[in-house]
């Protein structure tokens, strides 16, 4: 007989998934001192989730209900072959969203593709428009590339191109009125996000370098006033966004710290490996990778563990502690 699924996901606190942020690859071209070691150990690659079992990964989940799939990593547009799962995701009849962050090192050559397979939008990770300090947060990263990156995501028409900033005391907290001026400059949007403990990192002390959210819209509101434009929304997520009156950009903040936002929590997260994480600031999780390749695989069955995940999602994360960090996981596993 064959199995009847909801055609959605609830969990025990009566939120609705309907957004998967699917980590492609754990490697990336940049090391950003908030992200990742200097010297990293990737995951080898047959552990790494094919292409193959990305998209049943995809499918499965987007037959459950899900509306948006981010592909993020790592850096996702670094994954050999990504062109071939946009296109395939992209074609998943129940999706409506497939959106990608990325930190712009390749977009200047696939953006236009990535427009044409149904991406509808972008964003980029930028956290510094002074050359040296771009090198510096990125240790690898060549600002000229990301800004040509952003400039071709504008001309290839997404419905939005979103700048995400990390922003350091003392690093580029100098720097927050620029990044507003860049976006209005290109009428695209902005979100800075707080840093978040993930990761054991050395480069920096999380607690003197943490610079809240309200100190952000302080900074900026004295330049640019800033209009509140209410509750997130739907797949708007925890950023809370502002308007400028002169100018189209919005600009967010995410405040995992300052503003706990679980109780609208909306979204799980597939790692590169395929262990299915129930929220960032946990590590509650369901091996996905055990399904995919165990003995009589099929996609029923891997949405029976999905449905059954459900249950060990928890009710809120706890990164209280900004110094130490609760989670050993690298973002880079998890993609954000
Ligand atoms: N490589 C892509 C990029 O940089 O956009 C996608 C993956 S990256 C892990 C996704 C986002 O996570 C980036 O915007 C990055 O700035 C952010 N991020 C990484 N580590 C973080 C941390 N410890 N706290 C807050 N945000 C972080
Ligand atoms: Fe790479 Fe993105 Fe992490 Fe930077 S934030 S090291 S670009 S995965």
């Amino acid at each position: 007989m064959q199995e009847s699924f909801p055609d959605t996901l609830i969990d025990r606190f009566q939120r609705r998934v309907d957004y998967v942020r699917l980590s492609v690859t754990d490697r990336c071209d940049f090391r950003c001192v908030y992200c990742m070691a200097e010297e990293m150990t990737f995951v080898p690659k047959r552990d790494v989730l094919s292409l193959e079992e990305l998209q049943q990964v995809g499918q499965a989940f987007s037959e459950l209900g899900v509306r948006k799939i981010r592909l993020t990593g790592g850096e996702p547009l670094i994954r050999n072959n990504i062109m071939s799962l946009v296109t395939e995701l992209g074609q998943l009849p129940g999706l409506d969203e497939l959106v990608i962050t990325t930190n712009g090192s390749q977009l200047q050559r696939l953006a236009p593709e990535l427009r044409e397979q149904g991406v509808k939008r972008v964003n980029v990770s930028l956290d510094s428009l002074n050359p040296r300090k771009f090198r510096h947060l990125t240790r690898h990263g060549n600002l000229d590339q990301v800004i040509a990156g952003v400039d071709a995501a504008v001309a290839a028409g997404f419905e939005r191109v979103k700048i995400n900033a990390v922003i350091l005391k003392g690093r580029n907290d100098d720097e927050v009125v620029d990044l507003v001026e860049f976006v209005r400059s290109r009428a695209i949007d902005l979100a800075f996000i707080e840093e978040m403990p993930l990761g054991n990192i050395v480069e920096h002390d999380r607690e003197l370098s943490f610079c809240s959210s309200q100190e952000l819209r302080d900074m900026i509101s004295a330049r640019y006033p800033l209009q509140a434009e209410g509750e997130p929304q739907g797949h708007a997520g925890p950023a809370r966004y502002f308007s400028m009156r002169d100018s189209p950009s919005r600009i967010g903040f995410i405040s995992p710290h300052s503003e706990n936002f679980c109780h609208q929590c909306n979204r799980v997260r597939v790692t590169a490996e395929g262990r299915l994480l129930l929220c960032l600031g946990a590590e509650h999780s369901v091996d996905l990778r055990a399904v995919l390749r165990g003995p009589g695989y099929s996609l029923a069955r891997l949405k029976h563990s999905i449905v059954a995940a459900m249950d060990i999602k928890p009710e809120r994360h706890y990164f209280d502690n900004r110094g130490e960090p609760e989670i050993v996981r690298f973002m880079n596993m998890t993609g954000g």
